[in-house]
């Protein structure tokens, strides 16, 4: 396997960790990546709860949902999710779906729309739409499990970051797996702030557009500040020790003082073409 996959792969095991960890995703729930070097293809784990995963776990399926390899462990039943949008998206490289409680009101009533309220909440977007699996598809059990429920997901998906699911959870896209962790992080605790903001009564006061936009011109995958949080929440999930940077050519240890005596491996440089695909999109909008 080439460095720059095992890595990779090495880092969709610790976006696992780090989601189960902080409550994102319990037994369900998961997290994709598309594949470096074949954009019609993505890793993601077989169906197992998040925090169990190692990358004897991951598995490569196309974008209709189908593992490249036969006759292997039982996938996620929703992973159409990810191929839906990963085929709709091409600037999007990984993608979260998930249950968090927080998030599921914003969902089922039109009362309050879920948008940022706070600094760490601006990655989600100003625009969070909401699909109801119910409008194209009737009665169902909620999951998506084909391809035409995954590209309808999609398409309510639009250009935005995160879409809620009625009466079932979220999909969130974006750059990294970096990218996609911390928004979904973030996007519960900012459900929770603009809930209980609610409670006290007054006015919502949303991010201002001008904001969410400066927010987003300081961010880079691998500044110290983004990278802090990665290492943070790795650490927190007990997966430290698995930390390396693509740019560095060391691992962290899990205490974070120390360099690790095994030799990381100095993975490629992450994916330039969707770094200049993510930047022509940032102008567009
Ligand atoms: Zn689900």
């Amino acid at each position: 396997m080439p460095s720059n996959i095992k890595s990779l792969i090495n880092d969709l095991v610790i976006a696992n960790r780090i989601l189960a960890n902080e409550d994102v995703v319990d037994a369900y729930g998961h997290v994709s990546v598309r594949h470096p070097d074949d954009p019609t293809r993505f890793f993601l784990a077989r169906s197992l709860a998040p925090e169990f995963i190692t990358a004897a776990d991951i598995m490569e399926f196309t974008l209709d949902g189908e593992p490249v390899k036969k006759g292997g462990p039982a996938p996620y039943l929703e992973r159409f999710i990810h191929g839906g949008i990963l085929e709709s998206r091409p600037d999007v490289v990984a993608v979260v779906h998930a249950h968090a409680e927080d998030i599921l009101p914003f969902g089922l009533t039109d009362g309050t729309p879920l948008r940022p309220v706070i600094h760490s909440g601006s990655f989600i977007g100003a625009n969070v739409p909401t699909w109801d699996i119910q409008d194209n598809f009737g009665d169902t059990n909620l999951l998506v499990t084909n391809v035409a429920q995954g590209q309808d997901l999609a398409k309510t998906l639009g250009d935005n970051n995160v879409a809620l699911m009625r009466g079932h959870g979220f999909a969130a896209a974006a750059r990294s797996l970096i990218e996609v962790v911390r928004m979904s992080v973030y996007l519960p605790r900012n459900a929770r702030a603009l809930y209980r903001a609610r409670q006290l009564g007054g006015e919502v006061k949303y991010l201002h557009q001008g904001e969410i936009d400066a927010r987003n011109r300081g961010y880079s995958p691998y500044s110290v500040e983004t990278w802090r949080a990665w290492h943070y929440w790795a650490n927190k999930a007990g997966v430290g020790d698995m930390v390396t940077r693509p740019d560095a050519p060391t691992a962290v240890s899990k205490k974070g003082a120390k360099i690790a005596k095994t030799k990381a491996k100095p993975a490629k440089k992450a994916k330039p073409a969707v770094k200049a695909k993510a930047k022509a999109k940032g102008k567009k909008k």
